[in-house]
């Protein structure tokens, strides 16, 4: 067959056939699927094959909804454009209008954003409170509340959700329950396994693992992330192919990041709490078998220089996200927690001289050193 040229610019590549087959997922950057005929399409319909149109499922995207299910032992995933998009999609799986979601008040800030002021419009209703109080939980309970909401390990101040605790209030209550397993990993907890409805990440964070990649994950039983999914085509929050493809390489090497990184937070945790210079470190205990995580939260109180501390970490950088395979700090009160109510910050402990430092792969020693060196040139 011999083309013109219009024609030529843009059929010029073989079909593709089923010998070749890559080793690497190749990036199916396309908006849709083709067919061979009107009865190959409408097999799609009848079930019988899974792509049609990118914002209803791709086969990057199913992948890294998939491959984080499988980690966190959940029968179905969704992967979606961002964190919050997932959070979206999982929230308008179990909670319609007039219903009401109890929160806790340590939630992440975007994620406060999203409850605070845009459920409100959908006519959903969010209190939030302390969620390590059963009693507090209990007396929150209305006759329209649908979901408890938390995160296995809170940002900044890294405390672990007691999530047996509040499984069995949602099973007495007849509520589903939603768990943001962002910072835990199932490297480290698998809240699904604990009897959580649905767990939901920034896969932004350890999941895409290299800081260039913004994606979210929610898993959970078969008919609940079919409805989320639905919510994600109807919406158009879908991820693209081409963001799930490099999640999905992020993803292959989580266990081995995570387990550097752990290690790394230990040290320099062990390294601060035995600095009188540096007023408070929170860094969790007994997490898990695979270690306590990555994050190390630090209060320099009045002995450092603030300003001066972040100006003296050299090669550590200053960023408001987390997870890299890069150390980083974070400053809370200017970030993530900005718009959070004051008096929310101070109940919750969100000091001016709060730092969260997420730990990379580098060296632990050159890790250390860094830290040594700026509370050395910011104490006063
Ligand atoms: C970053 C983050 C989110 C939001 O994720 P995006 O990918 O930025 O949309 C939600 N929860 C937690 C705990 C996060 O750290």
């Amino acid at each position: 067959m011999t083309f013109k040229f219009n024609t030529k610019t843009v059929h010029f590549q073989k079909k593709m056939e089923e010998m070749n087959v890559s080793k690497a997922q190749p990036i199916y950057q396309t908006s849709a699927f083709s067919f061979k005929d009107l009865d190959d399409m409408e097999d799609f319909y009848r079930g019988n094959k899974e792509y049609l149109y990118t914002r209803y499922s791709n086969p990057n995207t199913d992948d890294l909804g998939q491959g984080v299910a499988q980690l966190e032992g959940a029968p179905k995933g969704l992967a979606t454009s961002s964190g919050m998009s997932a959070i979206l999609a999982g929230i308008l799986a179990v909670v319609s209008h007039g219903d009401h979601i109890i929160a806790s008040e340590d939630i992440y800030g975007g994620t406060y954003q999203l409850f605070a002021n845009e459920l409100k419009e959908f006519g959903i209703e969010v209190s939030f409170i302390s969620m390590h109080n059963s009693v507090e939980i209990e007396n929150a309970i209305k006759g329209n509340t649908k979901l408890l909401y938390s995160e296995s390990i809170t940002n900044p101040l890294l405390r672990v959700e007691d999530m047996t605790s509040i499984v069995s209030i949602a099973k007495r209550n007849n509520l589903k329950t939603m768990i943001d397993n962002t910072f835990a990993t199932p490297f480290l907890i698998k809240p699904f396994e604990l009897g959580v409805d649905l767990v939901v990440h920034s896969a932004t964070k350890y999941i895409g693992g290299h800081s260039d990649v913004t994606a979210g994950v929610l898993v959970g039983k078969e008919e609940i992330i079919a409805k989320a999914k639905s919510k994600v085509a109807n919406l158009g929050c879908n991820l693209s192919p081409f963001e799930g493809w490099l999640a999905c390489r992020g993803l292959k090497t989580l266990a081995v990041r995570m387990e550097r990184q752990v290690k790394n937070a230990q040290a320099l945790a062990d390294f601060l709490r035995n600095n009188r210079f540096i007023e408070k470190v929170y860094y969790p205990q007994s997490v898990s078998p695979n270690g306590n995580g990555a994050i190390v939260t630090i209060d320099l109180g009045e002995h450092c220089d603030l300003h001066l501390f972040f100006k003296s970490l050299q090669w550590i950088k200053i960023v408001p996200t987390l997870a890299g395979v890069e150390s980083s700090v974070t400053y809370p009160l200017g970030t993530s927690h900005r718009s959070v109510p004051d008096a929310i910050r101070q109940k919750l402990g969100i000091t001016k001289g709060l730092i969260r430092v997420s730990l990379g792969i580098e060296d632990s020693a050159d890790i250390i050193n860094a830290f040594a060196e700026a509370i050395e040139k910011s104490r006063v």
